[in-house]
């Protein structure tokens, strides 16, 4: 039996990285892995970036509609056909946008067909609320492994700040990633600084969600 891990971090805690080298790891010893994640980041489209400059393509995109376990069984079943191995470990990154559907269905793919699923993504949006997909992994991985990350303080890290034209906003959905500042009507860019405890309730006026 494998299992379902959840390696969790505020932005910028290095989750892109980690996954990369996870891939490259695996793949170092001549085992094949396949990575993934949901198809509403459209942050860099198909593309699992690291800050520190890798990028590389995802082998599928996961709609909010999709069945992840059929995805799966797809793109294993074309990794068996080329290659005649197993796949060693999916990897999934900005797992946040996940639905509990599809993270159950992760579950399953560890338990019932022995393959590692390594999920990485972000605890809670910018007003301290859970992403569903968080929400479920934190609910049932097997296993929790938080990336850390430093407050400008230099505490830990635990929040993701929303600024928009260089000041914390409290108010916006939960999910708005770079919008960009395109055309005459187009919103001011969006970024996020991880923030401590101390540091969010202070720049939220005492506001937790
Ligand atoms: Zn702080």
């Amino acid at each position: 039996m494998a299992k379902l891990y959840f390696r969790y971090g505020a932005m910028n805690s290095g989750k892109s990285t980690a996954l990369l080298q996870a891939a490259y790891n695996y793949e170092e010893r001549g085992q094949h892995v396949l990575l993934a994640k949901p198809a509403i980041d459209t942050k860099a489209a198909s593309e699992i970036s690291s800050r520190l400059g890798m990028t590389r393509e995802v082998d599928f995109l996961l709609g909010p509609e999709d069945d992840a376990r059929a995805v799966f069984a797809e793109h294993r079943d074309r990794v068996r056909a080329s290659t005649s191995a197993e796949v060693a470990c999916l990897l999934i990154d900005e797992a946040q946008f996940l639905t509990a559907e599809q993270v159950d269905d992760l579950f399953r793919i560890a338990i019932e067909e022995s393959i590692p699923v390594i999920a990485y993504g972000i605890r809670n949006d910018f007003l301290t609320h859970a992403f569903p997909g968080s929400a479920r992994l934190l609910a049932i991985a097997h296993s929790l492994e938080e990336l850390k990350t430093i407050c400008r303080c230099g505490r830990k890290a635990v929040f993701n700040g929303r600024v928009v034209g260089g000041r914390f906003v409290f108010d916006g959905d939960q999910v708005a990633i770079d919008e960009g500042a395109n055309g005459d009507s187009a919103p001011e860019l969006t970024t996020y600084e991880s923030l401590c405890g101390a540091c969010y309730l202070q720049e939220s006026g005492g506001r937790l969600g």
